[in-house]
């Protein structure tokens, strides 16, 4: 058996900023079926795929699960980058960071103590309710804004959890973080599409994190303003959290943002890059998870909110030489987003009349519309 402060400072010495640990225990799913049922996950099927309620679902024999916290926070997401992506992606993918330091913890808690060790670890990569878990370790309480929030180390953090078919620690019972919002509900006023429109229930159909990462269609039109400049993620709701104005800065070398690939690209940059260029370049990062095609798409929504005449010429030049339907359907709307020029019109009629796509036929449809260029070229036996 091991004492928690010596598993804890082991797991610093790894990089780790927190660790606690419960015993085996289910959680209720009733508020993870209830956000389900109302359809709140949106393209995240993989929530409703398998139940995360229950860790022996993951390992059979769990006795305990080991939690740790390890901060990703650093000062600015726009000091780093020409692109205004999510903290999280501003450094190398975490998982397999974390996975290393886990395995390396289970290798240190088999050899103290002598067990023939069975183990899982997952980091955000396993079917379970990891802030659920988290709070009930005593790591933070669960915000108004869905995450957990410690005390001292706020929001931006990375959960990671440890399985184990034994319990390795002397006894000692965690105790829940208790909530400390209070009246706070600056996230919720924040939020630019009111994605919390109730505390504690993030309705994901709404969520421009949601949008721009997990989802491989469309943008909802009436998200796409609202994304304004943000390529890759969003973090408004911890922006504005006051537990992370004064919360710790990480120091980990491998979660500091100067490792992150994205320095010198622009989103016009983006909207040019080559499949096997954004895999060369986006190897490593989180930013991979949303492919070409889809961090194409966000690009050209941005370009779009810009208002940056600059990047006219390379709009119209990508509406012949994209490929993705999707991106091209968002380049129309991008470039309705600027004054009409005829050029811009010429471009849309073309992509209305000729292009293979139904849906970029409709985006340049609808782009014209706005633009109040329709009623020049709109043909009424066009399907
Ligand atoms: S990530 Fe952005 S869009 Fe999603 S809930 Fe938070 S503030 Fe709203
Ligand atoms: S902004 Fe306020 S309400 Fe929202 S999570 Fe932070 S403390 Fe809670």
């Amino acid at each position: 058996m091991l004492s928690l402060q010596s598993l804890s400072s082991f797991s610093k010495s790894l990089g780790f900023d927190l660790l606690s640990w419960i015993p085996y225990t289910q959680r209720d799913p009733q508020h993870l079926e209830l956000w389900l049922n109302e359809a709140r996950h949106a393209c995240l099927d993989y929530m409703a795929e398998h139940p995360r309620h229950d860790p022996s679902i993951l390992m059979e024999h769990a006795r305990s699960m080991i939690l740790l916290t390890t901060s990703y926070n650093h000062p600015s997401s726009h000091a780093y980058s020409h692109l205004r992506i999510a903290r999280y992606a501003h450094h190398l993918d975490y998982h397999e960071v974390l996975r290393e330091r886990l395995e390396t913890l289970a290798t240190f808690i088999a050899a103290e103590t002598g067990a023939q060790l069975a183990w899982r670890c997952a980091t955000d990569s396993a079917p379970l309710l990891e802030r659920t878990f988290a709070q009930h370790a005593g790591l933070g309480w669960i915000g108004k804004n869905s995450l957990l929030i410690h005390p001292s180390l706020g929001s931006f953090t990375l959960i990671a959890e440890l399985l184990l078919d034994i319990d390795p620690i002397t006894h000692t019972t965690p105790t829940p973080t208790p909530n400390r919002c209070g009246s706070c509900s600056k996230c919720l006023h924040a939020c630019p599409t009111q994605a919390l429109a109730s505390p504690y229930v993030l309705d994901a159909r709404r969520c421009i994190s949601t949008w721009t990462i997990e989802s491989s269609g469309p943008i909802p039109r009436w998200i796409r303003p609202l994304i304004g400049d943000m390529i890759f993620g969003c973090d408004i709701c911890q922006e504005v959290c006051p537990w992370n104005s004064k919360s710790h800065l990480s120091s980990d070398p491998k979660l500091l943002p100067s490792q992150h690939p994205t320095l010198s690209l622009s989103p016009l940059d983006i909207l040019t890059l080559t499949s096997r260029q954004f895999n060369q370049i986006f190897a490593q990062s989180p930013v991979l998870r949303a492919g070409r095609h889809g961090l194409a798409r966000n690009a050209a929504v941005v370009l779009g909110n810009s208002k940056n005449t600059s990047c006219i010429d390379t709009l119209l030049q990508r509406c012949s030489l994209e490929h993705s339907p999707l991106v091209r359907g968002h380049i129309a709307w991008a470039l309705s987003q600027f004054d009409a020029s005829p050029s811009i019109i010429h471009t849309l009629q073309q992509l209305m009349h000729n292009d293979p796509s139904s849906f970029v036929q409709l985006e340049a449809q609808l782009a014209l519309e706005h633009l109040g260029h329709l009623a020049f070229s709109f043909d009424p036996m066009y399907p």
